[in-house]
């Protein structure tokens, strides 16, 4: 059985992302740290577009809790190989770098960069074995430019794309790509104290984007048709930036 493993698959992008995987065959193992309606939410929708999937509940800041949790599965599972891996699950905590508080660059830092880096060197060495993979990281236009009031963010998201760059360059011969994909504003949980009505006009294409845009991309560099894209930063943010 082949797996696509997605952090932060009970909501937002993450939701989306998993519909996508499961849509082009992979049993999707959806991870989330505390949110289990939710999560229950993304396994019925799977569901009923014909899919199959299960959870994988973990906190993606604490590295005992990978090797215990998706370890565990792992070994448990010694017939499923996790070809696609999507690292979406992601926080932020903005405030000015002068009034950031110790735990708030930490924790940052922690679940969007240190979760990179436990979770992907467990998937990748199964998939060094098997000689084909796919790892994807949503990261965002913040770890691109760099945006005030979110040093602890960019500085995480920047991390990620310069990691995603070397990981790349270290698997590439084994069949494995390593890409990331950079969001701008995105309509979820994660932007709902963001005015939509305020900031379009800032954006090329007027407008917020969906999760289902993200999944999109998402998916793309997930299929066995990109083999020959990684270390890449697909932006997908209505033309903001570039
Ligand atoms: P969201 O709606 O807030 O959802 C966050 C997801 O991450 C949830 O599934 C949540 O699980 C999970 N999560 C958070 N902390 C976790 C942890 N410690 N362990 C396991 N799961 C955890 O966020 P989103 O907007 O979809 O964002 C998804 C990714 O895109 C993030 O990496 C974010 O930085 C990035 N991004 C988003 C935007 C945007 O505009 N929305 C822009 C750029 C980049 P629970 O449901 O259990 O809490």
């Amino acid at each position: 059985m082949k797996c696509a493993l997605v952090t932060g698959g009970s909501r937002g992008i993450g939701r989306a992302v998993c519909i996508r995987m499961a849509s082009m065959g992979y049993h999707v193992l959806v991870n989330y740290k505390s949110n289990r309606d939710e999560a229950d939410k993304t396994i019925s929708l799977i569901k009923e577009s014909g899919g199959t999937s299960e959870l994988l509940p973990f906190d993606v800041s604490n590295k005992i809790e990978i090797q215990q949790k998706l370890g565990g599965w792992m070994e448990a599972n010694a017939d499923k190989a996790i070809e696609v891996l999507v690292n979406n699950a992601g926080i932020k905590d903005d405030v000015l770098m002068m009034w950031m508080k110790d735990e708030q660059w930490e924790n940052v830092l922690k679940t969007n960069l240190d979760s990179f880096f436990y979770i992907t060197r467990l998937v990748v060495n199964s998939m060094l074995l098997k000689r084909y993979g796919r790892i994807i990281n949503v990261v965002s236009l913040s770890g691109i430019k760099g945006l005030p009031g979110q040093a602890n963010y960019s500085a995480a998201k920047g991390g990620v794309i310069a990691a995603t760059k070397a990981l790349a360059q270290e698997v590439g011969r084994r069949g494995i790509t390593v890409n990331a994909v950079a969001p701008g504003f995105i309509t979820t949980d994660m932007t709902e104290n963001i005015p939509e009505k305020d900031m379009k006009a800032i954006i090329p294409v007027n407008r917020f984007g969906t999760p289902e845009e993200v999944a999109y991309a998402v998916g793309f560099l997930a299929s066995k048709e990109a083999a020959y894209i990684t270390g890449e930063v697909i932006s997908v943010n209505g033309g903001l930036y570039t």
